[in-house]
């Protein structure tokens, strides 16, 4: 693509999700941003019925494909949906980038619907734009301690409940964080109705207890996090140990420090946690974002 054409908001739809397009149609295609794309009748209009990732890019590089690819996959076998064509995705993901004009950190989300009633198509399609400015939030967060009204056994007692899918009904995600602004804080960290630190609303739990590196352990019912695999890859190289094992939030306020690891925000330490303020080690912070990033 001619560098001229480039856009600062790509929309790309993927009628191939699934492996062959219908009616021979490409199996993606740049779409214009500005003009109607989804029918009302989509089950993601009705229902909020579908899945979601979102991706990071920076200067240019995408970073973590395959692991977010796979995690769609995933969270499309928990809603009963088919398994995407993960070449297909790759690629339109690839032209979702380059159609972009450059800049240095760009949001990639990509959606997966249902589809429209009565025809067993998903909808899928690829939003790429610039980034937010995180700088606010990577030099740290106001975090409030919020009940998910879910046990840590839901998984295995209630799968039908979702934890841990990244399903596109986020609106008790949203409704979180204005709860956060009502109380002053700017992020929130859920926690199991048996008392237990989950993770973000859109972010997984980092914690430093003395030398070790722990996050929630993914069979609870919270998300996979990439970000903290990438992170933990990091630690693992500057000799740190990292495993996943439950914590209170009254261990999260006693420890050597605390992170909210996201893809396109990377890593944002927790000044506070409800009210008691946790020490932050700048350094650290530059060093796992970096990682999450794809820059080191
Ligand atoms: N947990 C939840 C509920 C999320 O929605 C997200 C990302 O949006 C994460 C954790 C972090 O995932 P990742 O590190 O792959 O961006």
């Amino acid at each position: 693509m001619n560098s001229s054409d480039r856009r600062s908001d790509v929309l790309v739809m993927v009628p191939g999700v699934m492996g062959a397009a219908p009616d021979g149609a490409e199996a993606f295609h740049l779409a214009a941003i500005d003009s109607p794309q989804l029918l009302v009748t989509d089950f993601v209009a009705t229902r909020g019925d579908g899945v979601f990732e979102t991706l990071g890019a920076f200067d240019g590089t995408l970073v973590n494909v395959r692991p977010h690819l796979e995690r769609l996959t995933r969270s499309a076998a928990m809603i009963d949906l088919p398994a995407p064509d993960l070449e297909v995705l790759t690629a339109a993901l690839d032209a979702a980038v380059a159609a972009h004009e450059p800049v240095r950190e760009l949001t990639v989300r990509l959606s997966l619907t249902r589809g429209v009633e009565g025809t067993d198509e998903p909808t899928c399609w690829i939003h790429a734009r610039t980034a937010e400015d995180y700088a606010p939030a990577r030099a740290g967060l106001r975090v409030i301690t919020l009940d998910r009204g879910l046990s840590t056994t839901a998984p295995a007692t209630s799968p039908w409940l979702l934890a841990g899918a990244k399903t596109l009904s986020y609106a008790v995600n949203m409704a979180v964080l204005r709860e956060a602004q009502r109380r002053g804080a700017e992020e929130v960290l859920f926690v199991s109705s048996d008392g237990y630190a989950l993770e973000g609303p859109t972010s997984t739990l980092l914690v430093q207890r003395e030398d070790r590196f722990l996050t929630t352990p993914v069979s609870v019912g919270v998300l996979p996090g990439t970000s903290v695999t990438s992170a933990f890859d990091a630690l693992r190289a500057m000799g740190r140990q990292c495993a996943e094992e439950l914590l209170t939030p009254a261990q999260v306020k006693e420890s050597q420090g605390a992170w909210l690891l996201s893809s396109g925000r990377l890593a944002c330490p927790i000044t506070h946690l409800d009210e008691v303020e946790l020490p932050v080690d700048r350094e650290l912070t530059a060093r796992i974002g970096d990682a999450i990033a794809g820059r080191s």
